[in-house]
């Protein structure tokens, strides 16, 4: 369906928001509760725009484009009810960017700019915890810069199903809290990271990842994890040559963004000095470096020795979860028509 919003045409198709149309025709419309795997939540109200034929202002995320539809994003009445809103917002925490996390990649920083809000106008009533929660060796929470936008109370409840975030208190002095308002590190959280990254603000960052690079420093590399079979997609932010953020690929299956605690905080052993980056061969009870060669014809020979002496079904594979697919299909195949033996397996198959 065609929908024009200022004077644009956009074509969406059925079910999307107008919120999403927008975005989709490269419209930028505010928006802070709304993530694309929390849904829209109707709650910040900043993504308000005028549409021909309905009375006041409507919520974009919330609203479903009709075909023929005419919306306008920068009429002063809605510029007005936007300001607002965010005014509001960056009067209910501290956001003092300059030396936020968040600074350079924070949704309520961009709507802000968008506005043309240099100063908050609203008195800040420093109500909350001024250290935030430092407690949890992964995540910190600093309720300061909380914007109640709910995005990480959903993630964190119905995307990874860990049930331990939630709203506490009332009006301004709502909060977000672990279990039963326990410091994080207390709490039953397992440390996925997921409620960091939908956060649109500085409230909850990576602890690995504070003071290490300022966002436009970084750029993004995408790879695999390489933890485990499943595969997941992960967005490495690097300075330089240096890991300094991983997050979960957020269009990339099979995981959609999510990550478990290893595949998004587990990437120092990457630089352990330690790490092997060569083959060992263990000769009088001392391992010495080989090359690959020589060590790959030391294994060949020992499988040829072992099938010579004692017959096909003497030798057996076990193929590693965190190889690729293409990885075990070729060991099976080297075991069934090379080695002639059907003794091959798969450790994640049971
Ligand atoms: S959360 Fe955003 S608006 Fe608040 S201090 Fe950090 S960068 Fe600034
Ligand atoms: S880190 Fe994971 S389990 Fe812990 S609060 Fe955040 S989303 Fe929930
Ligand atoms: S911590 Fe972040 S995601 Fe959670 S409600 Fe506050 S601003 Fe929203």
């Amino acid at each position: 369906m065609k929908l024009i919003i200022n004077g644009k045409e956009i074509v969406a198709q059925p079910g999307m928001t107008v919120l999403e149309a927008a975005k989709a025709g490269g419209i930028y419309i505010p928006s802070l509760c709304y993530h694309p795997r929390t849904g829209q939540a109707g709650k910040c109200r900043v993504c308000v725009v005028e549409v021909e034929g309905m009375r006041g202002l409507q919520v974009s995320c919330n609203l479903k484009v009709q075909d023929g539809m005419s919306v306008k994003t920068k009429t002063p009445q809605v510029l007005a009810a936007q300001k607002l809103v965010v005014d509001l917002l960056l009067a209910t925490g501290k956001h003092d960017c300059i030396a936020c996390e968040s600074n350079g990649k924070c949704e309520l920083q961009d709507a802000a700019y968008y506005l043309g809000i240099e100063r908050a106008p609203f008195k800040y009533d420093d109500i909350h915890y001024a250290e935030g929660d430092k407690s949890a060796p992964f995540v910190r929470l600093d309720k300061d810069k909380c914007i109640s936008c709910g995005r990480c109370v959903v993630a964190c409840n119905n995307q990874v199903v860990n049930e331990v975030l939630d709203f506490a208190q009332r009006g301004y002095r709502t909060e977000i809290v672990c279990d039963d308002d326990k410091p994080m590190g207390d709490s039953s959280c397992v440390q996925c990271g997921e409620c960091s990254q939908v956060c649109p603000v500085g409230a909850i960052v990576d602890v690995k990842s504070v003071g290490k690079a300022r966002s436009w420093e970084t750029k993004v590399v995408r790879t695999t994890c390489p933890y485990c079979g499943v595969g997941c997609q992960l967005d490495l932010h690097m300075k330089g040559d240096q890991i300094v953020q991983v997050t979960g690929t957020e269009e990339g299956s099979p995981n959609k963004g999510k990550l478990c605690v290893k595949g998004r905080y587990g990437y120092d052993f990457i630089y352990a000095e330690d790490r092997l980056t060569h083959p060992l061969i263990k000769e009088n009870g001392e391992f010495r470096k080989a090359s690959w060669d020589e060590a790959i014809n030391l294994v060949a020979s020992k499988f040829k020795e072992a099938i010579d002496k004692y017959g096909p079904d003497s030798v057996a594979g076990v193929s590693c979860a965190r190889s690729i697919n293409e990885d075990s299909y070729n060991m099976q195949k080297l075991f069934r028509g090379v080695f002639k033996t059907n003794n091959i397996d798969h450790c994640a198959r049971t």
